[in-house]
């Protein structure tokens, strides 16, 4: 895959996606991405995104101040 932002290669490889919202922040560990060697753009696939969403909206239902969720336990 190549990088949108500089059209280097991207290399597969994992990440930690932090989504803040406000009154709770989730983190989200072990995320499977893209990444740019060149300029560090993390790059998701669409199926990646919609997990998130996903994962996102469940730790809102949490209440928690954070959450801290594994990608590879709940995917
Ligand atoms: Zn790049």
């Amino acid at each position: 895959m190549l990088c949108m932002e500089c059209g280097a290669t991207a290399e597969k490889g994992y990440t930690t996606d932090v989504t803040d919202l406000g009154d709770c922040l989730v983190i989200v560990r072990n995320v499977p991405c893209y990444k740019c060697a060149e300029c560090n753009e993390i790059i998701y696939t669409g199926d990646v995104v919609q997990r998130l969403e996903r994962i996102v909206e469940m730790a809102k239902r949490l209440m928690q101040e954070i959450s801290i969720i594994d990608y590879s336990k709940v995917a």
